[in-house]
């Protein structure tokens, strides 16, 4: 099993994982053209895509989703709330499948285990997805963290946990005052601290990879996030993956 990111963050977010010959993308928030580029540097060919998941219906990680499943009929997996609120363009696909936030299912050779997460869309989850022996757990677009999240991430063989902001530069930044209060509230998204946090609350002896993701441009760097993960996990800091707005992040295996 190995993993990569086409990029994360508040411009676009897809993380492709592969076991076998199953390769799936979760979330597409990039248009066609970018995601082909991003899979290609990958060395992935668009059309070896067996599916896409998605988290929630925020336009940077389901932007994508309908045009690139179009082109290349690639099958669309997502929570019947998410599909409710993206009806108009996913509901076209010829290969759309509803789950609920709380039934695991199998796509190909990967299962997959959704959970649902605090954040304000309509039905959000995010995934633990594995091969039978080894587990990866994606969290971002998450409020606070919950005791059905931790148990969902305990034991992870690797994580992508997002690192939002740090909340004093978020506290410092010219943000407006409502956009402030979203992102740092119960549905928005989850601050360095928060993430450190929940790395302490759960089993983190198997962790063999923690990548930091969807980092704010403006709000965080990759050194506060690194600083914050690395203290929870007692380890140095470049140990801690960053998955970048450009570059994502390269193969990662388990
Ligand atoms: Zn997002
Ligand atoms: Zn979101």
């Amino acid at each position: 099993m190995r993993f990569a990111s086409l990029g994360s963050g508040s411009e676009g977010n897809a993380l492709v994982v592969e076991v076998g010959d199953t390769r799936i993308l979760i979330d597409c928030g990039f248009r066609v053209r970018d995601t082909v580029a991003r899979l290609l540097r990958l060395g992935v060919t668009p059309d070896s895509v067996s599916a896409i998941l998605v988290t929630h219906e925020h336009a940077d990680h389901i932007g994508g989703v309908a045009a690139f499943a179009a082109r290349y009929r690639i099958p669309v997996w997502l929570t019947f709330g998410t599909l409710e609120m993206a009806s108009e363009r996913i509901g076209r696909l010829p290969h759309v499948f509803g789950f609920d936030s709380h039934d695991a299912f199998a796509v190909g050779m990967i299962e997959v285990r959704p959970f649902p997460v605090p954040h304000d869309a309509r039905e959000p989850v995010q995934f633990v997805v594995g091969d039978g022996a080894h587990r990866l757990g994606v969290l971002t677009d998450i409020g606070g963290t919950t005791p059905h999240v931790e148990a969902s991430l305990t034991g992870c063989d690797a994580l992508v946990l997002e690192c939002n902001h740090d909340l004093g530069m978020l506290e410092g930044s010219d943000y407006p005052w409502p956009l402030k209060q979203r992102i740092a509230g119960r549905f928005g998204h989850l601050h360095n601290e928060a993430a450190a946090a929940l790395l302490g609350a759960i089993d983190t002896s198997r962790l063999q990879h923690l990548v930091a993701a969807h980092l704010s441009q403006q709000n965080n760097t990759p050194e506060r996030a690194r600083g914050a993960l690395s203290k929870a996990m007692n380890c140095a800091p470049d140990w801690i993956g960053i998955a970048d707005q450009h570059d994502g992040f390269a193969w990662r295996g388990l």
